[in-house]
């Protein structure tokens, strides 16, 4: 982590202590009201659940740290994504979706945003530093790619971005704060699903929307009341909690992803492997660059989709499931979601099992 990193993450340990009076309690309160005292309709910081309440503003105030950024927060990533997008676009506008990013955010390009009349073109990550941006509004990327893991030069797209006039919006899922800053690089608005490794313990959902234009994040504050695409408590909470380990937990994550990653790229069952750590694959440019690590995501293919599901059922150290960055290790054969990969390519989130176990069950479940 660079210098200015350590700084935030220190912050945001701390960030409630300016504000505490006497006797109050460190850890923010689980505030559940939807309704708040209120004799007068002015001058209250809050007033009715829907717009606003103490356990958003405290993660709020830890994500607008580590963003250096206001952060609106959501209850998914994808109603972050929704908000975004909504707010940046609409009827006869155009939008630029990355044919191999989240599949769900294709969906939604295809079910809500062409519906309501947004002209909506995709195109693969490697592509799009090369496409011609002319008469989009809205150039939206997801770099690394998931589960491809493909990457795209933010500085770069943001520049073309904004000499053609439109907006460019993050998704950083895959690499957090910590790892990567698509606001510094030029990016307008970062979306992002705290499901992930932030809150990181496979318990929660919620999402935010981070940026530095005031007009912006306000329209994206306004479709939260209006829309009523609101975080619970009890997830804010959690996300909260989770934030103040992420440091950790991702150092853990990251290293032992590079190693393992390493270790099957050079294992003679494993063909491939992608993670942008190793150098040698085609996204090691970005490391080191806009990204700080490869981070904990590794792709690989096995001999095909049976030894694939072999080597999932098989290993003790791995929770078959979808989703990623959560504290166990976990993957699946990303082409059972109609993902354009090969059928025996694995997508692997690795946790924060001790690296050695890890591998060693690993190697051991892998077939033939
Ligand atoms: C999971 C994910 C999302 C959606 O987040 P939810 O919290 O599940 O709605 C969006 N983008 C990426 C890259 C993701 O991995």
């Amino acid at each position: 982590m660079t210098a200015d990193t350590d700084a935030r993450i220190a912050r945001l340990l701390h960030h409630r202590k300016a504000g505490l009076a006497l006797g109050e309690p460190v850890t923010p309160p689980i505030s559940v009201a939807t309704t708040f005292h209120l004799p007068e309709a002015q001058g209250a910081a809050y007033y009715y659940g829907r717009s606003g309440q103490p356990t958003w503003d405290a993660v709020e105030a830890q994500l607008a740290i580590l963003e250096d950024a206001e952060v609106v927060s959501f209850p998914s990533g994808m109603a972050a994504i929704t908000a975004a997008l909504v707010s940046c676009l609409k009827a006869g506008a155009k939008v630029m979706l990355p044919s191999d990013g989240y599949y769900v955010t294709r969906l939604l390009g295809r079910d809500l945003l062409q519906v309501y009349g947004v002209e909506v073109i995709q195109l693969p990550t490697r592509e799009m530093e090369t496409a011609d941006f002319t008469g989009f509004q809205v150039i939206y990327i997801e770099t690394p790619s998931n589960p491809g893991l493909d990457v795209v030069d933010i500085v770069t797209l943001a520049r073309k971005a904004r000499a053609a006039g439109a907006l460019l919006i993050a998704d950083n899922t895959t690499m957090t704060p910590l790892l990567q800053r698509p606001l510094d690089l030029g990016a307008d608005l970062v979306v992002a699903a705290d499901t992930k490794a932030p809150a990181g313990h496979s318990d929660a959902l919620f999402g935010h929307v981070a940026g530095r234009d005031a007009n912006l994040m306000a329209r994206i504050r306004e479709w939260r009341r209006q829309s009523g695409s609101v975080p619970g408590p009890f997830e804010a909470y959690l996300v909260h909690r989770g934030l103040e380990t992420l440091e950790v937990r991702l150092t853990r994550m990251c290293a032992s992803a590079a190693t393992i990653a390493g270790r099957l790229a050079a294992h003679r069952k494993v063909k491939g492997v992608r993670y942008p750590g190793l150098p040698g694959d085609p996204s090691y440019q970005a490391v080191g660059g806009q990204m700080v690590n490869g981070g904990f995501l590794i792709g690989f293919e096995l001999a095909g989709e049976a030894e694939a599901e072999t080597f999932l059922a098989r290993c003790p150290l791995i929770e078959q499931a979808t989703s990623f960055g959560g504290v166990h290790t976990a993957a699946e054969r990303r082409s059972r979601w109609g993902d354009a990969v090969a059928d025996g390519f694995i997508r692997l989130s690795v946790g924060v099992e001790p690296v050695e176990t890890l591998w060693a069950a690993i190697e051991n479940a892998l077939p033939g």
